[in-house]
């Protein structure tokens, strides 16, 4: 009988939710790692405990912390995330009879969500066939730590620095040397303009194979497997059997999110047969951080409701060098143009930072930023979730903060050009 009395501790409960309590991140780690939410029960099914999310509110009402990290700091969701991961359940192919080979775009070295969705699609043909490993091909060093949660059973890293710009007939040319080594069942591109949708028409052009473009969904069917694309500048679809050479556009697939996967290194024997290069990279050149679309930004300025200097706004970005982003409210209100928009409704992105001016955080917005390494933000009010998922919050007034960073960016590339 008495076990069934729930006995509640005010004092904790207040700490739980006071992220400024000294005492706060210990209880969080110690209710954390006392009380899972997530495990893997003895039949090897994932189980969940609903009633363990969140905490108790001033009112005694459950509440849950959209921003994923518990009421904790970014890194208490990092090890959170660390540790959902490492419940998983291991998928090993040991001996793979097959192989499909996904090449991702890797922006700025680590897997945007389409190459996600990808090796999703990946999973979905491997599991048509018999003992299929999905391998990744990646093009020199790279960022990314969660190839293993994405789907890669193997890897292939291709050393050589040659590649490492715009070089299709070096490309083509390694592609050229696995085909011929692996002989994989499919190859899987993004068909985007990163570099995934030109070297797979190249690849299928050299292969002799039809290839699929603009795919966004496949159906195994009784004599093999049939797929969607998107045709007539994306106003029809076209059904027809699935190639071996196929360019998929994002949200083709669910992306991997139960399994972990082994990520063993490939070889390549042989050295691919050195082409004719008919193009030459000469390098980078500097471009309008404005032109950058959202869902390719590395660095992101977005600005919301609690903006009330757009000029400054706009100014900054300039002075940073950063891409402009928006909430609903500020392009709903007019102050940004609709493609602006950050969001569920709007665009995902995946910048290594995101810095939030006077957004508050709904989780429409949230779901849209969930993929950023680093998230910055401005905001008068210290409670907002937006504080919450940030690694770095200022409390304050936009327009002062945004000028005297402005000022201090200036006065540093002052120093700097008086040191040179
Ligand atoms: C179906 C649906 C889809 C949606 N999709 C999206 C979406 O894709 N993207 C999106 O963004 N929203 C989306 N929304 C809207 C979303 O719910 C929020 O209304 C919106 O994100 C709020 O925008 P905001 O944070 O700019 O504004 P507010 O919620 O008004 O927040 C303004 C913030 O600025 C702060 N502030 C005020 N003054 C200052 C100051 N002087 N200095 C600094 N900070 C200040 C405030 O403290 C507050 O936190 C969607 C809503 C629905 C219903």
């Amino acid at each position: 009988m008495s076990e069934s009395i729930l006995r509640r501790n005010p004092r904790q409960e207040w700490i739980l939710r006071n992220r400024l309590h000294p005492q706060h991140q210990a209880l969080l780690h110690q209710q954390a790692s006392s009380e899972p939410i997530e495990w893997i029960g003895p039949q090897g099914v994932k189980r969940k405990a609903p009633h363990r999310v969140g905490f108790i509110g001033p009112k005694g009402i459950r509440r849950i912390d959209r921003s994923g990290g518990q009421q904790g700091s970014a890194s208490d969701a990092s090890r959170q995330a660390a540790t959902a991961s490492m419940s998983k359940p291991l998928h090993c192919i040991e001996n793979p009879k097959h192989r499909i080979l996904v090449v991702p775009d890797m922006t700025g070295g680590r897997l945007t969500s389409q190459d996600k969705d990808l090796l999703g699609l990946a999973h979905q043909l491997a599991a048509l066939q018999d003992a299929t490993s999905v391998v990744a091909l990646i093009w020199g060093e790279h960022k990314e730590t969660q190839l293993a949660e994405a789907g890669v059973d193997e890897l292939i890293q291709v050393d050589d620095p040659q590649c490492l710009g715009f070089s299709p007939d070096q490309s083509l040319a390694w592609l050229l040397a696995v085909e011929r080594e692996y002989q994989p069942s499919y190859w899987l591109f993004p068909d985007s303009g990163l570099g995934g949708g030109d070297l797979g028409r190249r690849l299928a052009v050299e292969l002799d194979v039809h290839a699929a473009t603009g795919l966004w969904q496949i159906h195994p069917s009784g004599d093999g497997v049939q797929c969607v694309c998107r045709a007539s500048a994306s106003t029809q679809d076209l059904t027809r059997p699935l190639p071996r050479v196929v360019m998929a556009l994002a949200e083709c697939a669910e992306p991997i999110s139960d399994t972990l996967h082994a990520v063993n290194q490939l070889t390549l024997a042989a050295e691919p047969v050195q082409p004719i290069v008919r193009i030459q990279d000469l390098g980078s050149v500097a471009v309008d951080p404005a032109s950058v679309s959202l869902a390719e930004a590395e660095f992101i300025l977005s600005g919301g409701n609690g903006v009330k200097d757009w000029d400054g706004f706009h100014e900054t970005a300039r002075v940073l060098g950063a891409t402009e982003g928006a909430s609903r409210v500020a392009v709903d209100d007019g102050f940004m143009p609709r493609d602006r928009q950050v969001g569920a409704t709007g665009t995902w992105v995946t910048a290594r930072v995101y810095f939030a001016v006077g957004i508050s955080g709904a989780i429409q917005h949230l779901q849209g930023i969930q993929s950023c390494d680093k998230v910055i933000c401005i905001n008068t009010d210290p409670g907002c979730d937006m504080v919450k998922r940030s690694d770095l919050a200022v409390i304050g007034d936009a327009s002062d903060i945004l000028t005297a960073l402005r000022r201090k960016v200036s006065d540093l590339k002052q120093e700097k050009r008086h040191v040179a």
